[in-house]
């Protein structure tokens, strides 16, 4: 037994009537997956869960395949792969069908093996890491506003208030091609991994986030609801997405578990 817990959820808020976002959480595979579409008429939905969909059956497909664990290379390219295809999937129908055009969608993923885990990014979905009390942001936005911040014309503060903060420079969807941002990352027993959609970090400041798991953050489940319903007591603008995952060292994953669950998928 890993030990190894994921909770999350996604939550239309409370101004939008549909919801854009998916999850996906496979803690049997170390895998979580946040997306968030964007496009009119559905399609944001759509672009979304093809996004959460190709990632998921592609990294089983991987891990299934592979015989033998914490490979690094193995992990990191399937993560990867994945998002390719997953690019190629939303862009291939958005060109085919009148109605998708023009659709896309965000995507951060974790993939979790060893005492390690793979991170990628395309688009403002976030990665944060609760370690030793610290809440610390491990992705960089693929935005507009994070362009500013970073050559310091604007403060993080003063982007969280910005009306043009939801302006993203990549996603999914868009070209044939898309530039993603992977890296690996050292997993220390009891980290807590927090992947979120911009609907809960554009309400809730990096420090709100960081006390709630200080003090809620024994318990996943009821972390993330109160994050999903402080996001919403405050406006709920946007649709908001949570996934928690409490790693430990020496992740290891069943190869009978993973053909299983390629299977459904
Ligand atoms: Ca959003």
């Amino acid at each position: 037994m890993n030990d190894f817990m994921m909770s999350g959820l996604t939550d239309p808020g409370r101004i939008r009537e549909q919801n854009e976002d998916n999850i996906a959480m496979m803690a049997e595979a170390g895998l979580a997956v946040v997306a968030d579409g964007m496009g009119g008429h559905q399609a944001g939905e759509v672009a979304s869960r093809l996004a959460v969909d190709a990632i998921q059956r592609h990294i089983l497909e991987a891990l299934a395949n592979a015989r033998e664990d914490s490979q690094s290379v193995l992990e990191v390219a399937a993560v990867r792969d994945a998002i390719q295809q997953a690019n190629h999937a939303i862009y291939e129908l958005a060109s085919r069908q009148p109605e998708y055009a023009g659709m896309g969608s965000t995507v951060v993923v974790t993939l979790f093996y060893g005492d390690k885990l793979c991170v990628a990014h395309v688009g403002d979905s976030r990665l944060y890491r609760f370690r030793d009390t610290i809440l610390e942001q491990i992705t960089e936005d693929h935005s507009v506003i994070q362009e500013l911040i970073s050559r310091g014309l604007v403060t993080a503060e003063e982007a969280r208030q910005s009306v043009s903060k939801n302006l993203v420079t990549r996603a999914l969807g868009i070209d044939p091609d898309v530039e993603i941002d992977i890296s690996e990352q050292d997993v220390y027993d009891d980290d807590v991994y927090l992947l979120c959609s911009d609907g809960l970090n554009d309400v809730l400041a990096d420090g709100d986030l960081e006390m709630m798991l200080t003090e809620h953050g024994r318990n996943l489940e009821t972390t993330a609801r109160h994050m999903v319903d402080t996001a919403n007591a405050r406006g709920g603008p946007d649709n908001i997405s949570v996934v928690l995952v409490r790693a430990r060292r020496g992740f290891t994953r069943n190869l009978e578990v993973l053909q299983k669950l390629r299977a459904q998928v």
